[in-house]
């Protein structure tokens, strides 16, 4: 059995060899990817140094945040978002990771509480061209990204993608390096970009190689998810690649 703050120890220790093949010397954050953990699971980690949290779903992440609300937790939502929630996104998180349009860009910065500043945010970018999949589309960056430079009350930061699940090695790197011309393109034409959110449990190391400088780890760090209605909340799961 191993620990958190062992995955911890490990998942920092490969994120550090992995920055020694990237050409970019990029400083790369680690956000634990908490959906489906328990409360209990987050206030664990919270306390062997873990403070940035991804959530998926606003009713689950409500509910965790009032439970934790004693501890200085960076919330960051990553999930895909419909438009009656991005007021609650807009009030309970520091960052929101999947700005796919502009209508829920707008929305998120009509609801930005002017107490709290800017939210911090990312584009999503769909680089597998899953129609089911969400993100925006290569060609729709550019635009998309020129209104959210107009919203006083978010802050575009970078971009974000999730690449179609390989185990392909080749292919991992292929879909990184499209992310990565994505991000490149958008800093020549003149956006101000320091973030790029790629890299989960199974790929990370790769992603790191082409900038990442934040990377969503769950299952590598919790333990795998079990199936929500049969979920079995454990702190000291043992470490698996396996998502199901
Ligand atoms: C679940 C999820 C992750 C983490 O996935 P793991 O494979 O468990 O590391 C990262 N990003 C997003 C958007 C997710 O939904």
């Amino acid at each position: 059995m191993t620990t958190f703050s062992d995955r911890l120890q490990d998942i920092a220790a490969t994120i550090s060899a992995a920055r020694l093949t990237s050409p970019y010397q990029q400083e790369v954050q680690l956000l634990a990817v908490s959906k489906s953990q328990p409360a209990a699971a987050i206030r664990a980690g919270f306390l062997c140094g873990q403070t940035r949290y991804g959530e998926n779903y606003v009713q689950e992440a409500l509910e965790k945040q009032a439970a934790l609300s004693d501890l200085e937790i960076e919330w960051h939502f990553i999930g895909p978002i419909q438009s009656n929630k991005t007021q609650a996104i807009a009030q309970h998180f520091n960052w929101v990771h999947s700005v796919d349009r502009e209508k829920i860009a707008q929305r998120l910065n009509d609801a930005r509480p002017e107490h709290l500043p800017p939210l911090q945010v990312c584009i999503q970018v769909n680089i597998s061209d899953e129609a089911s999949k969400s993100g925006a589309g290569i060609n729709e960056l550019e635009l998309l990204a020129q209104k959210i430079w107009t919203l006083p009350r978010l802050k575009l930061r970078g971009l974000m993608a999730i690449p179609a699940p390989s185990e392909d090695v080749d292919e991992q790197h292929r879909q990184f390096q499209q992310v990565r011309e994505c991000y490149d393109s958008l800093v020549r034409i003149g956006f101000d970009l320091d973030t790029l959110s790629i890299g989960m449990s199974n790929d990370y190391p790769i992603a790191v190689q082409y900038g990442a400088t934040i990377v969503r780890i769950g299952s590598a760090l919790f333990g795998a998810r079990a199936k929500k209605s049969t979920q079995i909340f454990h702190e000291n799961l043992p470490v698996t690649n396996k998502q199901h």
